[in-house]
């Protein structure tokens, strides 16, 4: 867990056994399942995810879409499709951004207080994990000087490394500061 700014913290483990308002799911265009996190979810989450994610018509990437959390402890799924990294000139930086942004408007829209984010774009979509930490840093902790709600954002993160490097990044907004 981070010390560096009491709202934001950094969480090793599954993100599918987090008791949060909302996780939030690095899903893909046709929020039918995939792999990674994606079917992580979608496995502990039960039959019924699916179901509602088949009445949703898709989601554009850097958009975010919310359902219900099912068999998770999580009470709301915010379903987010992260850009393919593609070397950097597509544009990625914006839609990756648009996403943790997206994410955190329709989390406030339902008065989340705790939201767990994974690594959006790091596992197949391949988006540079330093690169897609310092977008994921910067955009929560932007949105939540400006917003009261959620109270506390979760990176949760399944390695250690991918830990490291939001604490670092956490520290370096701080010494800006
Ligand atoms: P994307 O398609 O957006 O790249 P992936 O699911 O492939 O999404 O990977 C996103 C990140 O989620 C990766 O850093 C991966 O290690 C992480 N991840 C995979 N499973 C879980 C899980 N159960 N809980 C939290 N993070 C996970």
């Amino acid at each position: 867990m981070s010390e560096v700014d009491p709202r934001i913290r950094v969480h090793i483990g599954d993100i599918t056994k987090l008791p949060v308002d909302a996780i939030v799911n690095a899903a893909n265009t046709s929020l039918l399942g995939g792999g990674g996190v994606d079917g992580a979810i979608h496995r502990a989450a039960g039959p019924e995810l699916l179901a509602e994610c088949r009445t949703l018509n898709g989601c554009k990437v850097g958009d975010a879409k919310l359902t219900k959390g099912y068999r998770l402890p999580a009470r709301y799924v915010i379903h987010t499709v992260g850009p393919v990294w593609q070397g950097g000139g597509k544009g990625e930086a914006e839609l990756l951004a648009s996403c943790y942004r997206r994410s955190l408007e329709l989390a406030a829209a339902k008065d989340c207080q705790i939201v767990a984010f994974p690594a959006i774009s790091t596992g197949v979509y391949r988006y540079p994990k330093d690169r897609a930490t310092q977008i994921a840093i910067g955009t929560v902790s932007a949105f939540i000087s400006h917003n009261a709600v959620p109270e506390t954002v979760i990176f949760c993160c399944f390695e250690q490394r991918t830990a490291e490097l939001y604490q670092q990044a956490l520290l370096r907004l701080t010494e800006r500061e």
